[in-house]
């Protein structure tokens, strides 16, 4: 989501005069966009911005400009906290452009918290997006569900939904730039829901959102993926539409956070374990296999070992294709800040390795059985670890390196799996004769 906003941020802009430049040396203004899922990231914003200050010439004047999720919580602390002159809110990143005017005109500490308007643009320019072959396009903004850990309600507010012809039309424009995936994202994606329906009549489905999966396929976009989905609102029919549609990649995210259904009650999910499992049953149960990718919160206030060992079986149970654990950290204004702590920074660590360790038994068979498989990859780029290879992503959202060079830039290849990394796959280019 951040991305996808300091992409839009560039292009306003851009529109309105001001050129990207590559060394906050050369800026006259810089904009830091900020996270606040947890504390340290929220930290560093302000050690960044003393940085930017002293390394200010004698006679050069930087406006600097805090956005995001920081901006839009701290609001008016951060001007007592740090030397900035803009606080921009998550809602206000189409009005930047004005507010800089303001404090070209001399405003000083201008702060912008209000909501967005109805006309403001989500558009982004094909010029500010991060890859000329991956495009992330936000469907909903915001988050109603309120878990008892997650500030992101009081950061990104309530949901609103983007009108469905608009996410269309993006895509087809991004088909004819060339792009070949486009990622939705939200930060409940399938709790879509648009106003009016414009743009979805014609396309059967449960849920607005199994609709627009289906509309968004039948672009003809070569690869659709999307992310995160929330365990309430996964409607079987999404598995449907995945089933009915090559081009909807076979990959769902679907945090869970706790195996333990006294955790998740505490935690304020509005799924139980079984409600989980069930909609696991659907995905694994899937005539195309769909690769599973979860979230975990370990050491979470209250978790004892026995709600800890009911995350364990619930994870060796759903096999995942990969895990992002974290442990748990104290969310300031948020209700779980006042559940007392009880679980010691040593408990937690113990707990987080405990978890990778059964987490990498299950991915390492998991990659094992991709070997001697052909994937599909779109290629993304020059390996870092290797001047010679590539890497890329899969339908499945493996990483996949294999030999090559730049010039396969953006296409989309099968790739024969022939090694297995930790978190990656090797393989070699195929083409319709064989090994290439
Ligand atoms: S659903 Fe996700 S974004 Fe919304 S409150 Fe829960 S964890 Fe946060």
């Amino acid at each position: 989501m951040n991305v996808a906003d300091s992409e839009r941020a560039a292009t306003g802009l851009r529109e309105s005069g001001y050129d990207l430049c590559t060394s906050e040396a050369d800026a006259d203004v810089v904009l830091l966009n900020t996270c606040s899922v947890r504390e340290k990231a929220e930290k560093k914003v302000f050690t960044r911005v003393g940085e930017i200050r002293s390394a200010e010439s004698a006679g050069r004047k930087v406006l600097v400009g805090v956005m995001g999720c920081v901006a839009q919580l701290e609001g008016e602390t951060i001007f007592e906290r740090a030397p900035v002159d803009l606080v921009i809110g998550t809602r206000a990143t189409d009005r930047i452009p004005s507010l800089l005017n303001r404090a070209h005109e001399g405003e000083r500490k201008i702060i912008d918290l209000a909501e967005r308007d109805l006309n403001d643009s989500w558009d982004v320019s094909p010029v500010e997006r991060h890859s000329p072959h991956v495009a992330f396009i936000p469907i909903i903004e915001g988050c109603n569900k309120f878990c008892s850990f997650c500030i992101v309600p009081y950061s990104r507010g309530r949901e609103r939904s983007r009108p469905a012809t608009e996410i269309v039309n993006e895509v087809r424009r991004l088909q004819n730039l060339g792009y070949k995936e486009v990622h939705l994202i939200g930060q409940n994606v399938n709790s879509y829901r648009p106003r009016i329906e414009d743009g979805l009549q014609g396309f059967q489905g449960a849920t607005p959102f199994s609709r627009l999966l289906r509309a968004i396929a039948a672009t003809g976009m070569p690869r659709i993926k999307f992310t995160t989905s929330f365990p309430r609102d996964f409607h079987p029919d999404i598995v449907a539409a995945l089933e009915e549609n090559a081009n909807l990649c076979d990959w769902v995210h679907l945090p869970v956070q706790s195996g333990s259904d006294r955790i998740l009650k505490l935690m304020r999910r509005g799924h139980t374990r079984a409600d989980y499992l069930s909609r696991i049953d659907r995905i694994k149960n899937s005539k195309r296999r769909l690769a599973l990718t979860s979230d975990v919160i370990v050491g979470f206030p209250g978790e004892t070992e026995k709600d800890f060992r009911d995350t364990l079986t619930l994870v060796e149970e759903c096999s995942y294709d990969g895990l992002y654990i974290f442990k748990y950290s104290r969310r300031k204004g948020t209700p779980a800040a006042n559940f007392p702590d009880t679980i010691s920074e040593q408990e937690k660590t113990a707990r987080f390795s405990e978890l990778e360790r059964v987490q990498k038994q299950a991915q390492e068979n998991i990659y094992r059985s991709y070997v001697g498989r052909t994937l599909s990859v779109l290629v993304e780029r020059q390996s870092s670890r290797s001047k010679s290879d590539v890497t890329g992503h899969s339908t499945c959202h493996k990483v996949v390196n294999f030999p090559g060079h730049h010039g396969l830039e953006g296409e989309i290849l099968d790739v024969l799996i022939t090694q297995t990394k930790s978190n990656s796959l090797y393989g070699t280019k195929v083409d319709r004769f064989g090994v290439a």
